[in-house]
């Protein structure tokens, strides 16, 4: 099987009946790279920053981060790297920046910290802006969004990042900029949000989280903690309405569109582009290459009715073992 999920790496995602599905993957490290463009991947949907930042023991400069994006657009040019400012807080912790808190999911984290130090996201998106310069196939993408206020205070620096690289003669497009929907409040303010940028992305770990209230790392209640939650899935499906009648992207970028099954239903919802961990994007092209849209659809109409996320786990792999 191995070798014949190798094979695929030059096959595009597409249904039986002729719908394409970008599969983008998840990255932080260099190390990522290769791993991705073995396996196919069309593009980066999400890079996570906080990685090479937590690797560190103080700030990267600004040369430093330009040099890093660099490497990841580089790497990937022509196709797309969507790279995510800084998400520190809840479980990212950096060493030299401490947070301390009751409730560090509930705290300061993602865009919270960001704009209450805007020198943090200056530095970060001038650096993005450089590194992208002559490749353009920069997007940069915003987390932890719970109010349009708060993204139309980055997308004030992002603009203020720009003007201040053409100042210094850097010539570079105005790159796309998305949010990340990973917050409840966001979900009910889709579109509202989508109006105000380029793209969705929806980031399935901490949604999930956030909706349930269940912490997505802690074992105790990991039997809680379920993507596939009915209330998950008529988030996302609120999610893909409001970017469909803007008529604009939405994508998934949390481990739930490295779940094959789950992929399916993402792809029913109308969703445009999974992203996901690098191991993930073979058995999910796999499988999107075996089932029909309309089946899709027709399977994702009968899990919605279902009240429990067990049932809609097993509905759906009974399923799909069916399909063959
Ligand atoms: C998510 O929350 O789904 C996500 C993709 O971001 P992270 O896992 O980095 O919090
Ligand atoms: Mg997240």
């Amino acid at each position: 099987l191995v070798q014949g999920l190798e094979q695929l790496r030059d096959v595009p995602c597409v249904t039986p009946d002729g719908h394409r599905m970008p599969l983008l993957v998840n990255t932080g490290l260099l190390a990522d790279v290769a791993r991705s463009l073995d396996r196919g991947a069309e593009g980066v949907g999400l890079y996570r920053t906080e990685v090479p930042f937590m690797i560190q023991d103080r700030f990267p400069s600004e040369k430093e981060q330009q040099a890093t994006y660099r490497e990841q657009l580089e790497a990937f040019h022509p196709l797309p790297v969507t790279m995510r400012t800084l998400d520190i807080g809840g479980d990212k912790a950096l060493t030299y920046f401490p947070i301390k808190e009751d409730n560090p999911f509930l705290g300061w984290r993602g865009i919270r910290v960001t704009l209450d130090h805007p020198e943090i996201f200056l530095v970060q998106t001038r650096a993005m802006l450089k590194a992208s310069q002559g490749l353009n196939n920069l997007r940069i993408m915003l987390p932890m969004i719970s109010s349009p206020f708060e993204v139309e205070e980055a997308q004030h620096l992002i603009h203020r990042a720009y003007s201040e690289v053409l100042d210094e003669g850097v010539d570079v497009p105005m790159p796309p900029v998305g949010v990340m929907i990973e917050v409840p409040a966001a979900v009910y303010q889709a579109r509202e949000l989508i109006q105000l940028v380029d793209f969705l992305s929806v980031g399935t770990n901490d949604l999930t989280q956030y909706l349930l209230a269940v912490d997505r790392n802690n074992p105790r209640v990991a039997d809680l903690y379920h993507s596939m939650h009915p209330a998950v899935l008529q988030a996302l499906t609120l999610v893909a309405a409001a970017c469909r009648e803007a008529g604009k992207p939405m994508s998934v970028c949390g481990e739930m569109a490295g779940d094959p099954a789950a992929a399916v239903l993402l792809m029913a919802m109308g969703c445009d582009v999974l992203s996901m961990n690098a191991t993930n994007l073979p058995r999910v092209k796999w499988l999107l290459r075996q089932i029909t849209l309309s089946d899709a659809k027709a399977l994702l109409d009968e899990v919605v009715e279902l009240d429990n996320p067990h049932l809609v786990q097993a509905t759906l792999h009974l399923a799909l073992r069916n399909m063959g």
